[in-house]
């Protein structure tokens, strides 16, 4: 519990001092008066290092200033301290103008503690309100400060006020596809009614050959048997003999209930393909498998396609174990996509999902060019996939194109992947392109639509491809380095991201679903607490040997991954519904949403507002006393029957109890919402628990 929460209390007991056996009440704390009270308000000219300006060089910018005057940001650090009781967001705007670059906007680097972190400022030359975005503050004090990288800023005032957060659970829980599949609806549903109040752990598998396992099974000529080390005996595929180059007699494969082995001619020893690799990892670090398993489609393809398994193991995923999987597509071009003859094999070297100056986005979409025609081509080895998937009554959270920003820009010169690289229009027609194929041509309605974005800059929304066409928004989490609130620039960053979260949700205007869809370092549970950012899921990227995403130490701490997988707060693969797939979990109390329209079944009377026990419209600290004093002094301070009705928000049913009185209280520490009510006592206790 936090000192903020510990302060509310404090307020209440002063005023509930008829109260006589109150529950759950701590002991009176003496104020802090040391902290800074918010919103605080600073003129840019008062800041530590400023110089006072009225003009730029003889230019007076528009709009009025307050003070005496502004500050411009040339060369020397301008800052400022503030206190905070606790480590929480706080959000910082700076009335600011921009006059240096009309053409592109200035990187402004803002320094929190010692960490940068940037923002791109377009051309402003009036006083504009430029939102920073939700800082993390340490508790005790901090320093705020703008730094000369590129920026050139002119600051007439700031204010830092504690962030407010909308309530996230009023995205859709509505595929974007109007005739997707039951199963679809029903995934998308269960996505929903967990989203805000816990993360589903995710892991992506390795695709192609796998992780290559040499085993000490040989075969013995001289028995005519194939045994390992220990002596077990392996059936032998008597379809599969050959001759080694020395004329020695071998068999290409042999098995055991578990799988198939293939013969190694370098060792002379039979080897098998590994996909479970870092899911049996995390298994044994953690108790438990993620609830999300990422595949790739990208082998399936018009150039050197194979099938390396991945459509049989979705199905396993999803109908054997219940688990949900997400796909991506890492689908290529010929590199020499001039002299490719459409439909002609070329060998997977000479193949590659980097930028193609010889393939045209905006020709991709066009009927009758060669780029449309390899295109539909590559969407018809997809769909062949997905179409198996969805008579199995598999839905898949489909994330193509992704990553589409690259390093920032609407332009495509930041793109890593060829279908980025011709800029955010191009792109989102190409998206729009793949979608109507899918669903209108080839009649796919099992996919929940995933688009990674970034927030470079206000631009990145830019590539957002529409609510029409788009389930959840995601970003890629590859940050071991930059951005991270603890200042190190070495080891695993678990950090969550905050500032990114939060604008990625308005882009989407709230309307949408938040995701980690690809991560190195998994945010720790007290920073996703800290930072109050509602991830849908995060979904580690595999360990390929020189990167060890998962077991790599230089990625993730093992005792961090354990200690969010063993929480509350995560959702992994044996905590899934065993209705997932029929009705998204609803029949299950545990997952299931709480109704929060109807009566509370107190004498038949509808509860007007939820919390408000003193029947006054509103939700404050007033309805927390009015509940311990009618829990004190029933006959004095009883409440009316419509204010026993709202009051009961925890564990709607079971009466007005302390407990309702500290959810209350719960709501001005900034814990949960008004909008959370009624609530489940186990989950309101879990959220002080960890806080
Ligand atoms: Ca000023």
């Amino acid at each position: 519990m936090n000192n903020l929460f510990k302060k509310c209390f404090a307020a209440l007991s002063a005023t509930a001092m008829t109260a006589a056996s109150v529950p759950y009440i701590a002991p009176v704390m003496a104020a802090d008066t040391e902290t800074t009270s918010f919103p605080f308000t600073i003129e840019g000219e008062d800041m530590e290092g400023a110089t006072l300006w009225t003009d730029i060089y003889g230019v007076a910018i528009g709009g009025e200033y307050s003070g005496e005057g502004f500050t411009y940001l040339t060369n020397d650090k301008l800052s400022f301290k503030v206190t905070v009781p606790e480590d929480d967001m706080y959000q910082v705007v700076v009335k600011g103008a921009q006059i240096l670059d009309k053409e592109t906007p200035r990187q402004q680097t803002i320094v929190v503690n010692g960490v940068k972190y940037t923002k791109q400022v377009p051309y402003y030359d009036k006083w504009t309100d430029i939102d920073f975005g939700t800082l993390r503050l340490k508790k005790g004090e901090n320093e705020i400060a703008f730094v000369n990288e590129y920026g050139y800023l002119a600051i007439d005032k700031l204010t830092v006020s504690k962030a407010v957060f909308p309530d996230v659970t009023q995205a859709t829980n509505i595929p974007c596809d109007a005739d997707a599949t039951a199963e679809t609806k029903a995934l998308m549903s269960y996505l929903h009614s967990v989203y805000g109040k816990g993360i589903l752990s995710g892991q992506q598998e390795i695709y192609g050959g796998g992780h290559s396992v040499l085993t000490d099974i040989r075969y013995d000529a001289g028995s005519d048997k194939c045994v390992d080390g220990k002596g077990k005996e392996y059936e032998i595929d008597r379809d599969s003999e050959a001759v080694d180059k020395d004329g020695n007699k071998f068999y290409w494969h042999c098995s055991d209930d578990v799988r198939t082995y293939t013969y190694d001619e370098q060792n002379r020893s039979y080897k098998y393909d590994y996909y479970d690799q870092e899911f049996d990892f995390i298994k044994d670090l953690c108790g438990s498998y993620p609830a999300i398993r990422g595949f790739d489609f990208m082998n399936y393809n018009p150039l050197y396609g194979w099938d390396d398994g991945t459509t049989e193991r979705v199905i396993d995923w999803v109908k054997n174990k219940n688990g949900i999987a997400t796909a991506c597509w890492h689908i290529n071009l010929p590199v020499d996509f001039e002299n490719y003859e459409l439909g002609e094999a070329v060998d997977w070297s000479k193949c590659s999902y980097k930028n193609n100056s010889q393939y045209s986005i905006a020709n991709a979409v066009k009927k009758g060019t060669k780029e449309n025609d390899y295109l539909n081509l590559a969407i018809e080895d997809l769909a062949e996939q997905f179409l198996i998937l969805q008579e199995n009554n598999i839905p898949i959270l489909f994330r193509p194109f992704h990553e589409a920003e690259g390093n920032g820009g609407l332009d495509g010169k930041g793109a890593w992947f060829w279908w980025s690289q011709d800029g955010a229009e191009d792109y989102k027609a190409l998206w729009k392109y793949l979608y109507e194929q899918l669903t209108d041509i080839y009649g796919l309605h099992n996919l929940i639509w995933e688009q990674n974005l970034y927030a470079w800059s206000d631009d990145s929304a830019g590539w957002y491809a529409g609510d029409d066409y788009v389930d959840i928004v995601g970003f890629d989490k590859y940050d071991t380095v930059y951005n991270r609130h603890d200042g190190l620039t070495s080891g695993p960053n678990e950090d969550c991201n905050s500032n990114v979260y939060w604008s990625l949700v308005d882009y989407v205007k709230n309307n949408k679903m938040a995701a980690i869809m690809e991560n190195s370092t998994i945010p720790s549970l007290s920073n996703i607490k800290t930072e109050k950012a509602s991830w849908l899921y995060f979904c580690t990227w595999y360990d390929n040997g020189q990167d060890n995403f998962v077991s790599g130490d230089d990625y993730n701490n093992p005792e961090t991954m354990k200690e969010l997988l063993t929480s509350d707060y995560a959702i992994n693969l044996e905590d899934l519904p065993e209705d997932l797939y029929t009705s998204g979990g609803s029949s299950n109390p545990s997952t299931s949403e709480p109704d929060k329209t109807t009566s509370s079944g107190g004498g038949g009377i509808e509860v007007t507002l939820w919390g408000d026990a003193n029947c006054d419209d509103k939700v404050t600290i007033a309805d927390a006393t009015a509940i311990i004093q009618h829990l004190g002094n029933g006959d004095e301070y009883a409440l009316s029957e419509q204010g026993a009705v709202n009051a009961d928000v925890v564990d709607n049913g079971d009466g007005v109890t302390g407990a309702d009185a500290n959810a209350i209280q719960a709501i001005e520490a900034g814990f949960i919402k008004q909008t959370d009510f009624p609530i489940e006592k186990a989950y309101f206790d879990s959220l002080m628990k960890n806080n």
